[in-house]
């Protein structure tokens, strides 16, 4: 397998993949990548994909349930009431 841009060697690496959510980053790291040794490009496969998307479902379930992201229904005076703190 060659690079899509260069044409260069394709190796087996690990990479960082990084993401934002609702003003969190999500930092998913040593995620089983192809890169290309030439122009650094990287290649995720499918497989791979739906796992990083689990790992994001999770976690954003996690920020939802410990209260780090109010649910998108409440509305922001609720969400500072819940606090006991006035807006
Ligand atoms: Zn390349």
């Amino acid at each position: 397998m060659t690079c899509f841009y260069c044409k260069g060697n394709i190796e087996s690496s690990t990479t960082t993949y990084m993401t934002d959510y609702q003003g969190c980053y999500i930092i998913i790291k040593n995620v089983p990548c192809e890169k290309c040794s030439q122009c650094g490009e990287e290649y995720l496969n499918g497989e791979t994909l739906e796992r990083i998307e689990e790992i994001i479902q999770k976690v954003k379930g996690i920020l939802i349930a410990k209260g780090v992201i109010p649910i998108e229904l409440r509305t922001i005076t609720d969400c500072c009431r819940s606090r006991r703190v006035t807006c």
